[in-house]
């Protein structure tokens, strides 16, 4: 899952993009409404972070701008402490959640969880696939009742190809929404994890669940 974060403190958002991480999110930082604003509208980001109080453009601005060009990415805004009026401009401009200022990474944390949920994942934290199950709080994945142990960027790719269970994904998917804009992968790299990822999560077992679609990319489901 791949956050973009607009956020004009530096010492702010690079402890965002640090803690963001370590949960194995892929975190990418703009630092003014504008550039905000473009990586919004031109990169696939699963969740924004908006901070209200930014130069060039407002966060009102940049959330207005999205909504109006049809980006339906959750956003999460950064108020100012009890600044009512921000809170309800911001979410009369489309955001769909907001935190005030300072908050706790813990709290940030389940806010984001709470808005990457999908409905009818909305009482577990617990993604599930035929015998597969990842939890996206504990990290613990397990197939079969047995746990499998995972690298971070491993745990990354299996719960973007679960969250997209039965859809079949290109390379360049998996690439923008797993890893972050200034990493250096090629979708040879992504072959390479892939095959780690079978290694650990299908070989064992004696049903695939990741599968090739020639021509394509990949899906993970019950069936090819
Ligand atoms: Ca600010």
């Amino acid at each position: 899952m791949k956050i973009l974060i607009i956020e004009d403190e530096h010492k702010i958002a690079q402890a965002l993009k640090e803690g963001l991480e370590q949960e194995s999110f892929a975190v990418d930082v703009r630092f003014d409404g504008e550039a905000g604003l473009q990586a919004g509208l031109f990169d696939d980001y699963d969740l924004i972070l908006l901070d209200v109080m930014l130069p060039k453009r407002d966060g009102m601005e940049v959330c207005r701008e999205l909504r109006q060009n049809n980006i339906h990415t959750p956003i999460l805004m950064l108020t100012a402490r009890d600044q009512n009026r921000d809170i309800i401009q911001g979410l009369n401009q489309g955001a769909d959640d907001y935190l005030p200022k300072p908050f706790s990474f813990e709290v940030l944390l389940a806010r984001i969880r709470a808005l990457l949920r999908r409905p009818h994942e909305a009482i577990s934290t617990v993604l599930k696939v035929a015998d597969l199950s990842l939890d996206t709080v504990t990290k613990e994945v397990k197939r079969a009742g047995k746990p499998i142990k995972l690298s971070a960027k491993e745990f990354a790719l299996l719960e973007y190809l679960m969250r997209s269970q039965g859809k079949v994904l290109t390379k360049n998917n998996i690439l923008t929404h797993v890893w972050d804009f200034d990493a250096d992968v090629l979708p040879n790299n992504l072959e390479v994890f892939i095959s780690y990822l079978r290694a650990k999560v299908d070989k064992p077992f004696k049903k695939s669940l990741i599968h090739t679609v020639h021509g394509f990319g990949y899906k993970l489901g019950e069936s090819a």
